[in-house]
C-alpha cells in the first residue's frame, strides 16, 4: 500500500506542477513545449491503473493524458478519489490529505482554465512551492521530500553522512559495511530508501575528480553526474564491490554531496578567519532546528560588526541563483558563494541582474577568501 500512496502522491502533485508550468507558458506565450512533470504524471498514472487494475464501467480511474490531468483538478479531488476500489480509497483518505483539496482549476467557458484560489494554496505548500519555478521541477520536489526526511531525524549528522565520499556507495553485504552505514540503513530507513539507488552492475568506478560513482549508460561509456568531470573520466577509479549493494542517486548528489564539497571549503576559509581574528564566530545551518527547510548555509559574525548569512551553491545556471529564495535577516549581508571555476559573466549575470543587485552578492572561493582576510 505504501508504494500505492507514494506514486498516487507523485502523480498528483507532479500533474499540478506541470499545469502550473503549462499556464505558465500559455500566459507568456511561450510555444507549447513538453512537459516533463505532466509526462510523468500520466506515466504514473497509466502504471497505476495497470498495477493495481483501477477500472470502473470499463475505464481506467486514473489519468493517463495531460487532457485527463486537466479534468481531474477541474473536480475535487475527492471525485477521482472515491471512484477508486475501497482499500485504495480508504488508504488515500487515511494518509493523504488530498480528499479534502476542491477544485484547482475552473474552466472560463472558452476551452481555457485558470488556476483556483485553492489551487494557489496548494502551490504555497513547502516542496511545491520550492519546485514549481525550477527548471528542473521533478529533480527539485524530490530533493525537497528529501530535505523533510532529513529534517525529521538527526538533520547535522545524517547531512554529513550524505556528503562524504565514502558513502556514496554502500555494499549490501552489512559486513563490508561501515559502521555509519549499518547505523543509518537501520535507525533511517526511509532516509536511505530515498536516497540510494540498488546497483545491478558487477563493476562500478569512482570519478576521480569529484568522488562519485560513475554511471554507465551503455557498456564502457562512463559519465559523471558532474558534468564538469567528463573531460577527465581516463583517470576512474574502480570500486572494490564485495557483493551487490547502492548507489547514492543523482538527485542526492546535486542537492547534497556537490554543495557538501563547496561547503566545506567555505568552513575551512572561516575557521582559519577565526584563527586570524577576522572571524568572531559562525554556525552552520542556522535556523535548521526551528523547522526552516531552506535556510542559509552559515551564519557568520565578523569582527568588524558585519553579519553575513552564506550560501554555497555550485549550479550550471545563474538562473537558479537568482531565483533562489531564502529566509532575509535584518541586518544582515546575503552572499552565494560558487566554485572558483565559474566566469566572471557568470557572476556578473547574478550580480547584475534586478532581483539582486544592492539585495544580495555571488561571489566565488577565492573573493570569500580576500573577504574574510585569509590566504
Ligand atoms: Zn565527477
Amino acid at each position: 500500500m505504501k508504494e500505492f500512496l507514494e506514486n498516487f502522491s507523485k502523480m498528483i502533485d507532479y500533474g499540478f506542477l506541470g499545469v502550473y508550468r503549462r499556464q505558465k507558458m500559455s500566459e507568456e506565450n511561450v510555444e507549447t513545449r513538453f512537459v516533463p512533470a505532466l509526462a510523468k504524471a500520466c506515466g504514473i498514472g497509466a502504471l497505476l491503473n495497470l498495477k493495481y487494475e483501477l477500472f470502473k464501467d470499463g475505464k481506467r480511474i486514473l489519468p493517463e493524458t495531460e487532457f485527463q490531468i486537466f479534468k481531474m483538478f477541474e473536480l475535487p479531488l475527492e471525485a477521482i478519489i472515491d471512484d477508486l476500489p475501497e482499500k485504495y480509497r480508504d488508504a488515500v483518505v487515511e494518509s493523504t490529505s488530498y480528499y479534502d483539496v476542491e477544485a484547482l482549476l475552473e474552466g472560463t467557458g472558452n476551452g481555457k482554465v485558470i488556476i483556483t484560489e485553492e489551487g494557489y494554496i496548494m502551490l504555497a505548500e513547502s516542496k511545491l512551492h520550492a519546485s514549481k519555478d525550477e527548471m528542473d521541477q521533478i529533480s527539485e520536489y524530490n530533493g525537497q521530500l528529501i530535505y523533510e526526511e532529513l529534517c525529521k531525524g538527526d538533520y547535522v549528522k545524517n547531512r554529513h553522512f550524505l556528503e562524504r565520499e565514502e558513502n556514496v556507495y554502500i555494499p549490501e553485504n552489512a559486513i563490508t559495511q561501515s559502521e555509519e552505514q549499518a547505523k543509518l540503513i537501520k535507525a533511517y530507513p526511509e532516509l536511505f530508501r530515498m536516497c540510494y539507488v540498488k546497483n545491478t552492475r558487477t563493476s562500478l568506478y569512482r570519478c576521480k575528480r569529484c568522488g562519485m560513482v560513475l554511471r554507465e549508460n551503455r557498456i564502457g561509456v562512463f559519465s559523471c553526474v558532474s558534468k564538469k568531470c567528463n573531460a577527465q573520466l581516463d583517470k576512474k577509479i574502480e570500486i572494490e564491490m564485495h557483493g551487490l549493494g547502492w548507489v547514492m542517486s543523482d538527485i542526492v548528489a546535486r542537492n547534497i554531496y556537490y554543495p557538501g564539497r563547496l561547503e566545506q571549503e567555505i568552513k575551512e576559509i572561516l575557521e582559519a578567519g577565526k584563527e586570524i581574528g577576522t572571524v568572531e564566530q559562525y554556525t552552520l545551518w542556522p535556523g535548521k532546528y526551528e523547522g526552516i527547510y531552506d535556510t542559509w548555509d552559515f551564519k557568520v559574525q565578523m569582527n568588524n560588526g558585519r553579519t553575513l548569512l552564506v550560501d554555497a551553491k555550485d549550479v550550471e545556471h545563474p538562473h537558479w541563483i537568482i531565483n533562489d529564495t531564502r529566509e532575509y535577516l535584518e541586518g544582515a549581508e546575503f552572499i552565494y558563494i560558487v566554485p572558483d571555476d565559474k566566469t566572471k559573466i557568470y557572476l556578473n549575470q547574478i550580480n547584475d541582474h534586478a532581483s539582486c543587485a544592492g539585495k544580495v552578492q555571488c561571489l566565488r572561493v577565492k573573493e570569500l577568501k580576500k573577504l574574510i582576510g585569509v590566504k
